[in-house]
């Protein structure tokens, strides 16, 4: 009786999946957006419960309990900068849990001596390929990112073809199990050079690419997912994974639209390792750029009507977030209109301002997108950078050879004046200097983003 209901208990889990993607997509909706998908998930976990396939509830149960305790202590103790590494575990263990659940049920047709029929083996090839690809190419993406391993992109000679030989290897066994499923050392070897293909693929990406590669891999933990409900007949799995997999992909196309690489760049550029020929980045310029004091800055910000603050790495980097609301409010106390800047790569991680900002208690209607905003800058008396470098660097408009030429960025030179607040001339993720620095309208005020932005916040107080 129970049983009848099942199916309709997916589809509501799955319209609900839906629903919440739908509502993640504006930061107004999206905590919303995260409870209609978590009731979605719990329905499909009391659906299944109820399955009359169910082996042991106690395991289930003990690996709940294990499960939540681990996950709940780190989400709690993981620092906002450390969020991309989180995420990268948590696609590892998403796509080992559906290797292990494939495995296991072509252990279970060896022990049975059945041989799987229909769409089955290709299932359960395709599940314990990704899910092992998708495990230890995470893992290297968390090492890398934790600093456990050198975050530079690890490359030797010939390691596109040691790829191709090994990705042809693995494709071979597969197509061998999925007409002769039942051969242990093939299933093994399989489950051997899928795990090896992950780790061959992630090293030779640079650290600061990360992002883009665990986007990917949470697009295949997805896609490990769907193939498993294939190999279990679950249709919540199906509909759930490929979810997961459809908006990952959406997700890596967006950031790589906004940094201006190709996804194929991003994998196989080996973006951020050392070129001996290139001149060094940073400190080299011969140019000089003018340091001023946040007194400097409040002189200023007393002739001015409005400021456009925009957010970049270095505030998360100084968790300075509180001190930049506090100083916008300073501002806007002295009748000086404040938006917010945001540049859908700025940090290291989509939405990566959105969610420090809002932690901050910014509302979202003083969050403008780059679009929106960057007609408003010339007509703007101050662009208060925090911590961005490439999102504002001036040669991605017009620098043909630069790394970064073609990216989308915020025109903050347009601003009557620019201040930028960073620790040195050093550059960013892209390793490239940035000619804003040396304009005539920008006044550098160097140190740590949190602790400058306190000391003009006071300036302005006292001065104006
Ligand atoms: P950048 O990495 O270009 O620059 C950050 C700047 O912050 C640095 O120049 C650094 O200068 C400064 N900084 C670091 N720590 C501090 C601190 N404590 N106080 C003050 N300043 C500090 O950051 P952007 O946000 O401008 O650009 C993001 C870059 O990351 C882009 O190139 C983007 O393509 C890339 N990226 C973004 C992803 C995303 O999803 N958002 C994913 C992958 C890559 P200094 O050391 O002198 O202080």
């Amino acid at each position: 009786m129970i049983a009848e209901f099942i199916p309709y208990a997916y589809l509501l889990a799955a319209v609900l999946f839906i629903l919440g993607l739908r509502q993640l997509g504006s930061p107004k909706t999206a905590s919303r957006g995260n409870l209609t998908a978590a009731v979605g998930m719990l329905i499909a976990i009391v659906a299944t419960l109820v399955d009359q396939g169910i082996v042991s509830y106690g395991v289930i149960v003990g690996g709940m309990v294990v499960g939540a305790a681990v996950g709940a202590v780190l989400a709690t103790r993981i620092q906002m900068t450390a969020m991309p590494q989180m995420v990268a575990l948590l696609n590892g263990f998403g796509g080992a849990a559906s290797a292990l659940v494939a495995s296991a049920e072509w252990l279970g047709y060896l022990r049975d001596g059945a041989e799987p029929i229909g769409y089955v083996p290709l299932a359960i090839v395709l599940g314990v390929l990704i899910g092992a690809i998708t495990f230890t190419g995470s893992l290297i993406a968390f090492a890398k990112l934790q600093e456990l391993m050198r975050g530079a992109p690890l490359t030797y000679p010939g390691q596109q073809v040691v790829n191709a030989l090994l990705g042809a290897g693995t494709l071979v066994l597969a197509g061998v199990l999925v007409f002769a499923p039942l051969q242990p050392e093939v299933f093994a070897g399989l489950v051997l050079l899928s795990a090896l293909m992950g780790v061959l693929l992630v090293i030779p990406i640079g650290g600061a690419d990360m992002p883009v590669v665990i986007s990917l891999l949470n697009s295949y933990s997805g896609l490990a997912a769907c193939a498993t409900g294939f190999v279990l007949g679950n249709s919540g799995l199906v509909i759930s994974g490929s979810l997961v997999g459809a908006s990952g992909i959406i997700l890596t196309k967006i950031m790589c639209n906004a940094m201006n690489r190709s996804l194929a760049n991003v994998l196989f550029g080996a973006f951020g390792a050392v070129d001996e020929s290139a001149p060094a980045a940073g400190g080299e310029d011969q140019r000089t750029a003018k340091g001023y004091t946040p007194e400097d800055a409040a002189i200023i910000f007393g002739n001015s009507r409005s400021c456009i603050i925009v957010p970049g790495y270095g505030m998360a980097v100084a968790q300075a977030q509180h001190a930049v609301r506090e100083l916008a409010d300073v501002l806007e106390k002295k009748g000086i209109a404040v938006k917010f800047a945001i540049h859908p790569v700025a940090g290291r991680m989509p939405g990566h301002m959105n969610v420090l900002l809002a932690e901050a208690d910014v509302s979202y209607e003083r969050l403008v997108e780059m679009d929106e905003i960057n007609p408003e800058f010339s007509e703007t008396d101050v662009a208060l950078v925090i911590g961005a470098n490439d999102v504002v660097n001036p040669d991605a408009r017009t620098a043909k050879g630069s790394p970064i030429y073609g990216m989308p960025i915020l025109d903050v030179d347009r601003a009557g004046h620019v201040f930028v607040v960073k620790r040195s001339m050093n550059p960013g993720f892209a390793g490239v200097q940035n000619p804003l620095f040396f304009l005539d309208n920008t006044m550098m005020v160097f140190g740590d983003a949190k602790g400058v932005a306190h000391a003009i916040a006071e300036a302005v107080q006292e001065l104006i």
